[in-house]
């Protein structure tokens, strides 16, 4: 695809599970991908040689996020590499999707594990799109990673839950922000998504798979390029009449 085309986007977490789908996918429709990950450098590196295999451009940063001076960091990192794709640097596509999530209700959430996934879920991408506004170009885009969890009452990951409904808040007010500059901001939520955020109880778990695919109308657990493509539509120019969106990609949970 031609998309994207001399478009630069920036896809936290993007060396495995959503972020990687996603990754590929802008990288196809012809952006320069920066992609970022914390721990995991093989994951990330084994995409960035996939991508320059299939012809397309991408690099990747070590960015750990939720500590102060993250995404100070991150942008730091960032304008030394892309200075080799694009002289002067700058950035037209922001995808926060790095996240954690949090197995914790009411009664057991600890005050430290409440500050961690908020931290990472929504300080984070707070700060990243602060630090992007001087590197952020006019028409650009931005596209939140949120969850079906902000709609849907879901008491045992209520914590996880409010971190997703602060970024629906945070991506309303980007857009009324951004706006004035073309700039669009949109959240997609996800429904479950075979990942490795969901390994431990859901992959190769018959069980958890049916229970799971009942409750969408589309009758099937979600798959990272279910997601990918919609983010790739709110990226392009198709999108560009569409803003302070929660894009619901549960496949129909909850209806
Ligand atoms: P994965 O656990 O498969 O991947 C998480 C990615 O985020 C990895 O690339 C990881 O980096 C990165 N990451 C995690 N924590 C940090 C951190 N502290 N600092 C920097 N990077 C970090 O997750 P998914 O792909 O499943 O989830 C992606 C997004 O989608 C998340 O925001 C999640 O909340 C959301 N989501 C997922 C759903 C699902 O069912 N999977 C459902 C609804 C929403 P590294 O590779 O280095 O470890």
């Amino acid at each position: 695809g031609t998309a994207l085309d001399g478009k630069v986007a920036l896809v936290t977490g993007g060396g495995r599970g959503i972020g990687r789908a996603i990754a590929e996918r802008f990288a196809r429709d012809g952006a320069v991908v920066a992609l970022t990950y914390a721990r995991n450098a093989a994951a990330a590196g084994g995409l960035v040689e996939r991508i320059r295999t299939d012809g397309g451009r991408a690099f990747a940063i070590q960015a750990e996020l939720g500590e102060h001076g993250d995404a100070h960091r991150l942008w730091a990192a960032f304008d030394k590499e892309i200075e080799q794709y694009v002289p002067g640097g700058g950035v037209d596509v922001i995808v926060n999707n790095a996240g954690e999530t949090l197995y914790e209700g009411l009664e057991t959430m600890t005050e430290e594990a409440f500050d961690r996934v908020y931290a990472v879920n929504v300080r984070a991408p707070f700060f990243i799109v602060q630090q992007a506004l001087p590197r952020l170009r006019d028409g650009g885009r931005i596209i939140n990673i949120g969850s079906g969890a902000s709609r849907l009452a879901m008491p045992a990951i209520m914590g996880y839950g409010a971190t997703k409904g602060a970024l629906d808040v945070f991506t309303r007010n980007l857009a009324e922000l951004l706006g004035p500059r073309g700039i669009t901001a949109n959240t997609v939520a996800p429904g479950i998504v075979d990942t490795d955020m969901n390994a431990d109880w859901l992959r190769g778990n018959a069980e958890a798979d049916a229970e799971w695919s009942t409750r969408a109308a589309l009758r099937r657990v979600g798959r990272p390029d279910d997601i990918a493509d919609v983010a790739a539509f709110l990226a392009s120019d198709d999108a560009r009449w569409v803003t302070a969106q929660v894009v619901d990609a549960t496949g129909g949970v909850g209806l």
